[in-house]
């Protein structure tokens, strides 16, 4: 069960429910050789706008059909750090999951447009879960009015079929989506419960190991598969005496007060480009086919929670919106960050990630 929060409270934390990000990353050393290495795409962060500097190749509907300015919630440049990324985009859903709010973030984007150094980045500059993981544990540190639990599970979702990267071989797992007593929709995944930053990026760290052994090639299965972090964080008032008698299951002031329950999740897209690849065929083009739609679904589900309103909303159309149900709809904060390459040579295939976050706001 939640915490029933003032009405104020309620509704301005809701009025930026959604948030939109598009980053652009720089032209890489490898791509500065090649033709089509000239920049399509420039961030103008200050303006919160994408331009277009280029031209789209002709068959693409032509530059007349192209806007020639995007604008988001947030805009980064191939300056920008991590650091930055977080603090503006992700941090706030961190802070807010504290108090009980469920929040979401995600990276989505064509195959090497940034998310996973986004989502991850590297050790001299690390991405959003590694620092949302050490401000959640930071925050409940400075937080010593409240008790509280933080549980973790990790999966990933393959061809609609979900994963856990926690049990000791993922291939054999078959993760299912539930329905709990409460009407709240969860999974039957491992939860290893954390006490520390480090443990959750052991975890993690082993999580990614054992799912590279089981692929033929990880390149290719990380690019089609979304991965998928989740933090369930429960807290409580500490009762004055908790700290004392030791035993607070056994107090009964401490089991009248309420429990607070938020999920923070943290997903890292599929690759969203198409698959238009003569060569794509047989499960090649299954897999594409089960990405294009989940990553459909997202789009229309996200448009549709934008929009308010009853309108129905396809949670059920894919596994990623599904087991995600219970933290998207209602008091929840969700971010999407978009990531982007300059270059000419993947003009379109930006554009389409451009409309993704334009029709996500
Ligand atoms: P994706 O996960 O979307 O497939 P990656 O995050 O793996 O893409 O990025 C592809 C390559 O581009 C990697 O070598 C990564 O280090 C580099 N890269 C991505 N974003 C940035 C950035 N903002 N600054 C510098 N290098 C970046
Ligand atoms: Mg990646």
């Amino acid at each position: 069960s939640g915490v029933e929060l003032p009405e104020a409270e309620t509704r301005s934390v809701l009025s930026d429910a959604i948030q939109v990000a598009v980053r652009v990353r720089p032209i890489l050393p490898k791509e500065a050789e090649t033709r089509g290495a000239a920049e399509t795409w420039r961030a103008v962060p200050h303006a919160g706008q994408v331009i277009r500097v280029g031209r789209l190749p002709t068959g693409a509907g032509g530059t007349t059909t192209c806007p020639t300015v995007f604008s988001y919630d947030f805009v980064f440049g191939k300056e920008s750090t991590n650091v930055e990324v977080y603090e503006k985009v992700a941090r706030p859903l961190v802070e807010s999951a504290l108090v009980g709010y469920n929040g979401t973030v995600f990276a989505y984007g064509q195959t090497s447009s940034g998310k996973t150094h986004t989502m991850w980045g590297s050790e001299a500059d690390p991405g959003v879960m590694r620092r949302a993981v050490r401000d959640l544990f930071e925050l409940a540190r400075r937080t010593p009015q409240r008790e509280f639990l933080i549980r973790v599970s990790y999966l990933e979702i393959y061809n609609e079929t979900i994963r856990d990267l926690l049990h000791s071989n993922p291939a054999v797992t078959n993760v299912r989506v539930l329905e709990d007593s409460d009407g709240r929709i969860c999974t039957d995944a491992r939860e290893e419960i954390v006490v520390t930053a480090e443990q959750v990026c052991e975890l993690l760290k082993n999580g990614e190991a054992k799912r590279m052994t089981g692929a033929t090639d990880m390149n290719e299965r990380s690019s089609r598969s979304h991965t998928i972090l989740t933090l369930v964080i429960e807290s409580r008032e500490r009762a004055a005496e908790d700290s004392t008698s030791g035993d607070a299951e056994d107090s009964s002031s401490a089991s009248d007060s309420a429990v607070r329950t938020a999920t923070l999740t943290l997903v890292d897209l599929a690759g969203s480009e198409r698959q238009k690849d003569a060569k794509s065929e047989g499960l090649r083009l299954k897999e594409g086919g089960y990405i294009n739609k989940s990553l459909l679904t997202l789009g229309t589900v996200i448009h549709k929670l934008s929009e308010g309103g009853s309108a129905h909303v396809p949670y059920r159309d894919s596994k990623l919106t599904r087991m995600l149900q219970s933290s998207l709809g209602g008091n929840s904060r969700t971010a999407v960050i978009c990531a982007i390459t300059p270059a000419a040579a993947h003009a379109e295939e930006t554009l389409s990630t451009l409309k993704f976050a334009t029709r996500a706001k």
